[in-house]
């Protein structure tokens, strides 16, 4: 498979305190890195999810792959063209291959706009106005499941699992060929998160879409990708092909996650990594590994230096100085 997206080294930071405040205040790092040293790539037809808790930088890393988080330094490419350097106009063309899923079906639709007016949208922003706009509302009404009987419909009118839809719909308008999906099912009754993964799953193998999958969710992640990518703080701890990072996580980050859900898989049950507190601010990173104050395995190294990435498999890396044995290994 060819790759669509490239991220190398990205670096997303933010200002927090105003230049002024900072100077009469004596803070001397008024910044919050809030990606650091992110480096993967998603191929043609593939789904990659992107898994942490809340703060851990995910939802700020897709909102930098479409222009909306101030990247300081690495590169965004997207099929070999970098475009953290595009100007504007550029940026936009580049930016219809890319469409983002918001959180919160129904929030993430504009209160005051109609469902026709939602899938017309996108058309306008992109002076596409020569499409017949009735035709391409049906065509994507279908593609979702629903028809034309919901144009006149409004936000609040419609349940969690058709707002989902709506939003699906809408992100297909320009006929991307990635989209990002933030907590994709959030909000919704088990039934029906099964019912917009299907739908999502349909539309991949139908369209070719690549998928980028940002959630907390461990079970959906582990259903529908096909790599994951672990985050925390900001930073990759753990990366590689779902069932091999579910069978053997090396990083205790990652096997807490995955200790916290039930299983119904007794090889996976044995494991139990129990994640204590809550997770640091960004502003305040503990010094060395960034997870030592909540890890359970944590030794004088760890509150020292920061591990370095390693790779334990092809394709499969994380950051820990002293990672987890195979479950096998533990058995023996
Ligand atoms: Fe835990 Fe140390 Fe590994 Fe960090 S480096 S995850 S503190 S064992």
């Amino acid at each position: 498979m060819n790759e669509l997206l490239e991220i190398d080294d990205l670096v997303v930071r933010f200002r927090v305190v105003g230049m002024t405040k900072a100077l009469l205040k004596g803070i001397r790092d008024p910044f919050i890195d809030a990606v650091l040293n992110v480096s993967f790539d998603v191929k043609e037809g593939e789904t990659f999810g992107l898994v942490g808790e809340s703060g851990s930088g995910k939802t700020t890393l897709g909102r930098a792959i479409i222009g909306l988080a101030p990247t300081k330094s690495g590169s965004i490419k997207f099929k070999g063209v970098e475009l953290t350097t595009l100007g504007d106009g550029a940026f936009k063309q580049y930016r219809r291959n890319i469409a983002m899923m918001f959180q919160d079906p129904v929030a993430s639709l504009s209160p005051r706009l109609t469902v026709r007016s939602l899938l017309a949208e996108p058309f306008k922003i992109h002076n596409m106005r020569d499409r017949d706009l009735d035709a391409e509302a049906r065509r994507l009404l279908e593609m979702v499941g629903l028809n034309d009987s919901f144009f006149g419909r409004y936000p609040h009118e419609l349940s969690g699992g058709q707002a989902r839809r709506v939003g699906v719909a809408r992100a297909l308008s320009l006929e991307p060929k990635l989209i990002i999906a933030d907590e994709p099912t959030a909000g919704l009754d088990v039934s029906v998160q099964g019912e917009v993964l299907n739908l999502l799953a349909r539309l991949q193998s139908k369209l070719g879409l690549s998928y980028l999958i940002i959630t907390h969710n461990l079970p959906v992640i582990r259903h529908v990708s096909d790599r994951i990518a672990i985050m925390y703080l900001g930073r990759f701890v753990e990366y590689g092909r779902t069932e091999e990072i579910f069978r053997h996580a090396a990083h205790p980050y990652t096997r807490a996650l995955i200790s916290a859900v039930p299983q119904p898989d007794p090889d996976l049950r044995r494991e139990i990594v129990k994640l204590v507190g809550e997770i640091p601010s960004l502003a305040n990173r503990p010094s060395g590994c960034e997870f030592h104050t909540r890890c359970p395995f944590a030794r004088t190294e760890c509150r020292e230096s920061i591990p370095a990435q390693r790779e334990i498999a092809p394709g499969h890396g994380h950051r820990c100085h002293f990672p987890l044995p195979e479950p096998e290994a533990d058995a023996a």
